[in-house]
């Protein structure tokens, strides 16, 4: 790994962007990965042309799964649900510097893209099912 997006991980680790909680909300969703012991909680708000107008996470686990929640918070702002919902697992691996991970670390990786599109689903009324 880039020693620049180690250091970009580690930074986001210790100081994760839009930590807390929204309330009000528009859509909130909460999720874990038993494999890590990871856990991730994201709130929306969204503007009134159904844009992502604020964003907040809690979460606890390993470095690499709260990092990536803090990045993905910053990268979403603006968005609408359908791009969100366009969010794969390539950018988020981009966004991490695409680093290799192994399966077990993926899912580390990809825990808080999965409860923000469980979220944004969930708001359309759609079930949101996990492609593997
Ligand atoms: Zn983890």
């Amino acid at each position: 790994m880039d020693d620049l997006y180690r250091e970009l991980i580690l930074d986001h680790y210790k100081h994760p962007r839009n930590r807390g909680t929204l309330d009000p909300h528009d859509f909130s969703y909460e999720d874990e990965n038993p494999l890590c012991g990871d856990k991730i909680r994201i709130d929306v708000r969204l503007d009134e042309n159904q844009r992502v107008k604020e964003v907040a996470f809690l979460g606890k686990g390993c470095a690499i799964s709260q990092a990536s929640a803090s990045m993905l918070t910053e990268t979403i702002v603006g968005k609408t649900l359908d791009e969100i919902k366009q969010i794969g697992r390539d950018d988020i691996l981009d966004m991490l510097g695409g680093i290799s991970l192994g399966p077990t670390r993926i899912k580390c990786a990809l825990l808080s893209l999965k409860v923000l599109k469980a979220g944004a689903y969930g708001l359309a009324g759609e079930h949101y099912r996990e492609d593997e």
